[in-house]
């Protein structure tokens, strides 16, 4: 049998299940119930959010942000291209207009350095993307968005349980989104979170949550009735969803000291392909307690990096790489703009490849992974 690994395994508590049936088993299947208010309790406790509200998605989580931030048509919204699309289709919903900003070569994340001389008139918000769990510098980045009055908001879908400058990762600008997707570290099939952490929009998020009415103001008995308030749409997920996260954020912590493990026996095993000039391994700043939601090794140009690709997926290890920029993609083209060239994010998303990596990857599987790394990057030019 030729061995696989696949790059990715849902991580499964043992709970899900039992979970799963106390929530059908109590009359109350719609969002907002009980497993959501816990699920919500927890990140305020964990992470010391002013104000946690799940989400279906991550996507859903960074669309209320966009409706909050009041993003609109000549909007223009800085965010690097080196992301996931939802980072800006959740603006370009709203009519506003993406412009591509550089990443830094070493962490990979939105170059804090040239966010001013991005910002025009007609800014309105700053999107940082912790990429791979490792922080963006949010002191500058607070910093700039104070002084020209514009909504920072965190796009922590990868940084659940991450720090920088020991503060918790979502929890520091006005917005953050989380997400529970599948190939994230605490997963609830599709889910997220919007973190609210300033006061003066807590009141709002509560009603675009709940589909542009004062539900959740109903619900706590400050209203005799809701009503229609405010634009809004249906961004919960039933109490389902919520039942299979919960036992997910319990386990949380230790689902990401595994990861870190693999993470650690990747890191330490690949510092000779560092050396030996063949790939750059990942770069995590002193201020960072990073979450190892990937692993990736930077080749030296497209050419080795689509032929380790090749080679290492004929030997079973399932590696992959992402992301085509946005400012190179049709749509990133059509909506959104990049003032500069983006000579990193272009090196970076030509060269990287992704390893395998899951909560309980087996010894033998990082093993083998690190084997077949080696093997292959020999034969390949760089
Ligand atoms: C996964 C991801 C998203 C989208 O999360 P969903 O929960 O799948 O909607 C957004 N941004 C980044 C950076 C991501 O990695």
């Amino acid at each position: 049998m030729p061995r696989f690994i696949p790059f990715n395994r849902p991580h499964l508590t043992g709970r899900e299940f039992a979970h799963l049936q106390e929530a059908v088993s109590q009359d109350h299947l719609a969002g907002n119930g009980p497993f959501t208010g816990r699920c919500q309790r927890w990140l305020m406790e964990q992470l010391g959010a002013r104000r946690a509200l799940l989400t279906h998605s991550c996507t859903g989580a960074l669309e209320m942000a966009a409706i909050l931030a009041e993003a609109g048509p000549g909007d223009e919204i800085v965010m690097p291209s080196f992301t996931f699309v939802s980072t800006a289709n959740a603006f370009v919903l709203r009519g506003a207009t993406p412009v591509f900003v550089d990443v830094r070569p070493d962490t990979l994340n939105l170059d804090e350095r040239l966010v001013e001389a991005a910002i025009t008139p007609k800014t309105r918000a700053i999107v940082a993307v912790h990429y791979g769990g490792v922080g963006c510098d949010m002191a500058a980045l607070t910093a700039i968005a104070r002084s020209r009055n514009l909504v920072l908001i965190e796009d922590a879908a990868q940084a659940l349980l991450a720090r920088r400058d020991g503060q918790p990762l979502g929890a520091v600008a006005p917005l953050a989104a989380v997400s529970f997707h599948e190939t994230k570290n605490v997963i609830a099939g599709e889910g997220g979170a919007l973190l609210v952490n300033d006061e003066r929009f807590v009141r709002r998020a509560e009603i675009i949550w709940e589909k542009g009415t004062d539900r959740s103001r109903f619900l706590r008995g400050q209203v005799d009735k809701y009503t229609w308030q405010d634009v809004g749409s249906s961004f919960q997920p039933s109490e389902l969803t919520a039942a299979f996260l919960w036992p997910q954020l319990e386990d949380s912590a230790m689902t990401t000291a595994s990861r870190l493990a693999v993470w650690n026996t990747y890191h330490a095993a690949f510092e000779e392909l560092e050396r030996n000039g063949v790939a750059r391994r990942p770069i995590v700043p002193d201020s960072c307690e990073h979450n190892a939601h990937l692993y990736y090794l930077m080749l030296a140009n497209a050419a080795s990096r689509n032929d380790v690709l090749a080679r290492l997926n004929a030997a079973g290890v399932n590696a992959i790489f992402h992301y085509v920029p946005l400012h190179r993609s049709a749509a990133g083209r059509r909506f959104g703009r990049a003032p500069r060239d983006l000579p990193h994010t272009d090196r970076v998303s030509d060269s990287l490849i992704r390893l395998p990596l899951w909560a309980g990857m087996s010894a033998a599987d990082v093993e083998y992974v690190v084997e077949q790394v080696y093997a292959v990057a020999g034969q390949c030019a760089v």
